[in-house]
């Protein structure tokens, strides 16, 4: 992906997840991890936890309550169990983001397709929506921007998924780039 605007020495992280992969890295606070679905259609599966206490982590509960909405994009903020306020999104050009489904499992796979031995989410982040499942209406190259703000270990899981409509039936590459800096909608750094 190009970063129009960013230098070098401006990346601190930059990855490529092939599809049904996934990639843990940590941040410091201030920096800003976005989330590219290269192709379309892909959901990205996200975790994470206070660097320093991973009781802390990521609660899909606290984020909904706390903003006051399932609906997140730019503005709301991501909550822990312990409801420090972990990231903030800055940017969202998608639009949906699931809080309420998880993440799939060999054990939900083996319920719903009666498949055993599937790639699946929660395989992906031990390695490193049952209320409908919709395929997702991301355009390549969407992507989002959650800056951290305290120190965090992030996992995410390209969504191995296949078996139903939420990767458009077929898994494909995600990008993660961590910047130094707060990029603007195009990729450049705030001024
Ligand atoms: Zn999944």
């Amino acid at each position: 992906m190009e970063h129009p605007g960013i230098t070098g020495s401006l990346i601190a992280f930059d990855e490529v997840i092939p599809p049904r992969g996934g990639t843990a890295f940590t941040m410091r606070a201030g920096q800003v991890c976005r989330v590219v679905d290269l192709e379309g259609k892909q959901v990205a599966d996200f975790i994470c936890f206070h660097l320093r206490d991973f009781v802390d982590k990521l609660s899909p509960e606290n984020t909904q309550l706390l903003n006051g909405t399932l609906l997140l994009t730019t503005g709301h903020h991501l909550y822990s169990t312990k409801a420090t306020r972990l990231m903030t999104i800055t940017a969202d050009t998608c639009g949906v983001h699931d809080l309420i489904s998880g993440s799939c499992s060999e054990y939900t796979n083996a319920f719903r397709y009666g498949v055993r031995g599937t790639p699946n989410c929660r395989s992906n982040f031990s390695a490193g929506g049952a209320t409908g499942i919709q395929e997702l209406k991301s355009k390549p190259g969407d992507y989002l921007d959650l800056r951290a703000n305290i120190d965090l270990l992030i996992a995410i899981s390209n969504c191995p998924q296949e078996r139903n409509p939420c990767n458009g039936w077929t898994p494909t590459t995600l990008e993660v780039v961590v910047y130094e800096v707060e990029p603007t909608g195009k990729g450049a750094p705030r001024q």
